[in-house]
């Protein structure tokens, strides 16, 4: 991996290590969907003994793929790994500490002394990774920084670098250079911070180690596909990342063919069309989030939250049927609108005709000719194609979307538009670079000093859903982390259908955590640490809960990067032994040891005691 060699795709086995027939069998089934490379976790001596096993039989089927054994808290499991497998993936948090939460206020001759004492321990398994020609991962995890860490740098993407740094910098020592470096998190901000300022510190320091992309306890199904192409694609996007891994709470061979889609997007990305450099400053922090600070015009920009738009351009005709796939349901015997979580908050209309009453929280855009005929009809917009805007004469006085591609969006064109009251951009692409030409386009209009709100259009063609899924949230998800959108738009034709669009876009404004709509799962892979049945868990806890929009529910296998991410969620349920789950408030265990047949009942009480708990509605 690395250098220039295609980005590898690779994954992780979820079986009992010590099952060699179990373990054997699923790394076939991974390696058969294209897995590059494959992890088994280690977490003693005897399955670390077990991994030389599984690779003889491996090699005797004839498959020669590269294992590499995933540590946590075991040097000792380490030492021998390395001497018998390809790589070794250590966590810089869990390999030489103990979590204990403790904030420790460390002198700077007590943080040397820390050092100096994983140094020690750290430094057997450097040699031995240097004489056998072993590869390692220094593999940071927000979840699990270690209390030295969290106390100087807090829980930052600066203390996740600074984490892999003290574990890089002692390799270096030592001469030992064969390394890839990760920097996991299960929010995509942090996440693609972090690795953005690993490369910047990199940079600095005249260093060019590969990296592992991954979103750790990205969840299942369509969650998880959109939480991982948000993080993972947007690094991708900006040309970073050597291997990447998927982590679905799902069979590991189910992970493989979304982190080939992701990776071989970019075989056929040249000869795109170019973008602009930037010969100034960058007016925004990359590593850091910051919204875009635009004003508002009625319920778009500013501090409302991002909007929706369906774009219904393409559609012959348009009925309150229509409204169906984009959150509105029609109760006839009420005669009223019902209104879902995912309901958009404004459909294109183009040039059709919608001549009944509409539900009072969406707005409809025309086509700026064909509002004419509507602009007496309530909450109806123009949408006006860049320089016509100036020209016309008969414009909306409360809200008009103005059109623009890279070509049109010029100095002259923003200082025309920038102080008009009544305007949101829409910023449209075509190129196959979208992100970072739409990423340019909101850099020059910050550049400018425009604060006008402003929509990310993307549009898709002839793209099966899987693609559509990923595409869309690599291309909006990357805008969205770095703050950029007032609302997002996706025209496709012949990809996906309405619904699977707009359930895709409200899912790309939760993965990016700028909207919620929904609860959140932080779910983790699983592996040979699980302690129960990870995908049917995260099934029942799902059934029961899926209504509690915006609460974050951790559901891991085990603790090795447990009580971190239990700090991003709200509730917790953690493997602690054979039949047995911690639950968690925030970071706080409140539960331990509760059996696992009665632990989804347990949480349940526990969300309710904390007063977050509300009763399903009954649909109508
Ligand atoms: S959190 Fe899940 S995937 Fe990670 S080590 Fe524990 S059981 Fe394995």
């Amino acid at each position: 991996m690395g250098g220039t060699n295609p980005i590898r795709v690779q994954s992780m086995t979820t079986t009992d290590t010590m099952d060699t027939e179990a373990t054997v069998a699923q790394s076939i089934r991974m390696i058969e969907a294209g897995c590059e490379l494959v992890r088994i976790t280690a977490p003693s001596m005897n399955e670390a003994r077990n991994l030389e096993v599984i690779k003889k039989e491996l090699r005797s089927k004839g498959y020669d793929t590269p294992i590499c054994a995933d540590i946590h808290f075991t040097p000792n499991a380490a030492e021998f790994a390395a001497r018998v497998i390809e790589k070794v993936r250590v966590n810089p948090g869990n390999y030489a500490d103990k979590k204990k939460f403790e904030t420790i206020d460390y002198t700077d001759s007590a943080y040397e002394a820390e050092l100096e004492r994983i140094r020690n321990r750290f430094t057997p398994l450097v040699k031995i990774c240097k004489e056998y020609g072993t590869a390692m991962r220094i593999g940071t995890n927000h979840g699990s920084l270690s209390d030295r860490i969290l106390s100087r740098y807090g829980d930052t993407p600066l203390g996740m670098v600074e984490s892999a740094l003290e574990f890089l910098r002692i390799c270096e020592d030592h001469d030992f250079y064969n390394i890839v470096i990760s920097m996991k998190a299960s929010n995509t901000q942090v996440m693609v911070q972090a690795y953005r300022l690993l490369v910047a510190k990199m940079i600095e320091t005249n260093r060019n180690y590969p990296l592992h992309l991954g979103v750790t306890e990205a969840g299942d199904g369509e969650d998880g596909r959109i939480k991982s192409a948000v993080g993972i694609g947007t690094l991708l996007e900006d040309g970073l990342g050597d291997t990447i891994r998927v982590s679905l709470t799902e069979e590991p061979e189910y992970e493989i063919p979304v982190a080939k889609r992701l990776a071989e997007r970019y075989y056929e990305r040249k000869n795109h069309s170019p973008i602009k450099e930037i010969d100034f400053e960058l007016p925004y922090s990359p590593y850091e989030y910051n919204r875009n600070v635009s004003r508002d015009v009625i319920n778009i920009g500013n501090h409302n939250v991002p909007r929706v738009v369906a774009d219904y351009s393409m559609k012959t005709e348009i009925t309150p049927a229509s409204f169906f796939g984009v959150g509105y349901n029609y109760s006839v015997p009420l005669d009223k609108w019902n209104l879902t979580d995912m309901a958009v908050d404004y459909l294109f209309a183009g040039d059709n005709t919608v001549n009944f009453e509409i539900p009072g929280t969406l707005g409809l855009i025309y086509n700026s000719q064909t509002w004419l005929k509507h602009k007496t009809q309530e909450r109806a917009y123009p949408l006006f194609c860049g320089e016509e805007y100036f020209m016309s004469s008969d414009k909306s006085q409360q809200l008009n979307f103005v059109a623009v591609d890279i070509q049109e969006l010029t100095e002259t064109f923003i200082h025309k538009i920038k102080h008009d009251k009544r305007v949101c951009l829409v910023l449209d692409s075509f190129n196959k670079h979208t992100m970072p030409e739409l990423r340019r386009m909101a850099v020059e209009l910050k550049h400018q000093g425009c604060n006008l709100p402003f929509i990310v259009k993307c549009n898709y063609q002839n793209l099966d859903e899987a693609s559509f899924q990923l595409y869309s949230s690599t291309d909006l998800g990357g805008l969205l982390l770095d703050g950029f959108g007032d609302g997002i738009w996706i025209k496709q034709k012949e990809c996906v259908s309405t619904q699977v669009c707009n359930s895709t876009a409200f899912g790309i404004l939760q993965a990016t955590r700028t909207r919620i709509s929904k609860t959140e799962y932080i779910s983790c892979p699983s592996c040979g640490r699980t302690l129960f049945d990870l995908q049917e868990t995260t099934q029942k806890i799902r059934e029961r809960t899926d209504h509690l929009k915006g609460i974050k529910i951790g559901i891991m296998g085990c603790i090795v990067n447990g009580p971190g991410e239990m700090a991003d969620a709200d509730y917790g349920y953690v493997g602690t032994g054979p039949g047995k789950i911690s639950l968690y408030k925030g970071k706080e265990v409140v539960k331990k040891n509760v059996t696992s047949e009665t632990a989804v009942d347990e949480l349940i009480g526990l969300i309710r005691e904390h007063g977050d708990w509300v009763e399903k509605e009954s649909s109508v």
